[in-house]
């Protein structure tokens, strides 16, 4: 197609070849003139071969990849990705009568670099990281009206934070289509719970952590759990379902406690088990008795968002999860997570052991969790893991 071009420097084309989904302004030669940001590219090999089309962006990262073809990025291209992606959810079971909160589209595990969207029963929510999607949001809105054609009523477009600043765009956190004030309890493993999308955390909730909330259900019958940075309660609703004797959800955050209340009680109304705590997480770690629980959740916000901040970032789970290893019951059962991209998972395992030998108790491995099928990592992306959990027997 006829876009502007963008021609690379010799052999810089090698991890396209490998179809890695982004290309650095260091690996760009030279390019046509008047390109503006967010526009679709193509791009030329030194020896003028076309490699790929892509989202043009000021940045370290100039490039984001959306296909490897010389095609057209029309409104068929956007109904195909967007279908592509409804199809894997369904294929594999996500979307049903107890299931209707998935993602969508996780980014370039979705091959489509620089976009998210989370369904909230008939609710959906965009969320650009790069200019070209904010810039082709109503194009996408289009096709995912036709794609969850009667499905959703409302599409929200989340982006005012997620955009890169010096773009200027001044992006609007507002719906594209519906948005008048309805009941939208949304579907989790049969578990209902209000997403605030208008004010919460990331689209409104951890879509995220579905697997792994599972497995805590199995886990809980009969424990006192501790739910450390609970947000909306997401673990503390399943943990409550599977039969634990008591469950304290805890959030330094009053608005989060005030979601976790709402949700534990359109699930287990008059329910005396729960009990919730807008405190921070080390001054509740630090007060509370030993042997209090036997069965603790942590899953802290991502310590480090840039590779700067590893060392400090490593240093706060050790403290965290020290916390953990020295006062959890004998017999307990520690779910540790860390979501930060750029923490390897033997980074965090080796900042977990490091806790653990502190503590001089002897600690068993029983899973090594992961982000579920709907946070999809691209086989050439390996930058798209990013959450890890260890779930450990504490004797
Ligand atoms: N486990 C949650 C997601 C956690 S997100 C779920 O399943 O949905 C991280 C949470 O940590 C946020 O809600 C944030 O408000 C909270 N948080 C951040 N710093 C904190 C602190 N120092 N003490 C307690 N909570 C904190």
């Amino acid at each position: 197609m006829n876009y502007k071009k963008i021609i690379l420097k010799p052999k810089k084309e090698e991890s396209l070849k490998r179809f890695h989904p982004w290309i650095f302004s260091g690996a760009v030669a030279r390019k046509d003139e008047g390109i503006e940001e967010g526009e679709v590219v193509n791009v030329y090999t030194a020896d003028n071969e076309f490699i790929a089309v892509g989202h043009y962006q000021i940045g370290s990262i100039e490039v984001r990849v959306l296909s490897f073809e010389p095609i057209k990025i029309d409104a068929d291209f956007w109904r195909k990705k967007l279908t592509v992606a409804f199809d894997l959810r369904q294929s594999i079971g996500l979307v049903n009568e107890a299931n209707n909160t998935y993602r969508l589209v996780h980014g370039e595990g979705d091959n489509l670099p620089g976009l998210i969207i989370d369904v909230y029963a008939h609710t959906a929510v965009i969320q650009s990281h790069s200019v070209g999607m904010h810039e082709s949001r109503n194009d996408i809105c289009k096709a995912l009206q036709e794609v969850l054609e009667g499905r959703v009523r409302n599409i929200y477009y989340k982006s005012e934070t997620t955009l890169p600043y010096k773009a200027n765009l001044g992006a609007e956190n507002d719906y594209l289509i519906g948005g008048v004030e309805d009941n939208n309890v949304a579907l989790e493993n049969g578990l209902k719970f209000k997403a605030d999308w208008l004010k919460g955390q990331k689209t409104g909730f951890f879509v995220d952590q579905r697997d792994n909330r599972s497995l805590l259900e199995k886990y809980a019958s009969g424990r006192s759990v501790l739910n450390m940075f609970c947000y909306t309660g997401g673990f503390s609703f399943y943990a409550m379902r599977g039969g634990a004797k008591l469950v304290h959800s805890v959030d330094s955050s009053a608005k989060a406690i005030m979601l976790t209340d709402e949700n534990i009680a359109l699930n287990f109304s008059e329910d005396g088990r729960h009990k919730s705590f807008a405190e921070d997480a080390f001054k509740f770690l630090g007060n509370m008795d030993n042997s209090q629980y036997d069965l603790i959740v942590l899953d802290p916000p991502a310590f480090a968002k840039h590779r700067g901040a590893i060392k400090n970032a490593l240093q706060g789970y050790k403290r965290l999860n020290a916390v953990a290893f020295n006062k959890i019951a004998p017999g307990g059962i520690l779910f540790t997570f860390s979501c930060s991209q750029v923490i390897s998972k033997d980074a965090f395992r080796l900042a977990v052991f490091s806790a653990a030998a502190q503590s001089g108790r002897s600690v068993k491995i029983l899973h090594q969790l992961t982000q579920p099928a709907d946070h999809p990592i691209n086989i050439y992306h390996p930058e798209g893991e990013y959450l890890k959990g260890l779930v450990l027997y504490v004797e």
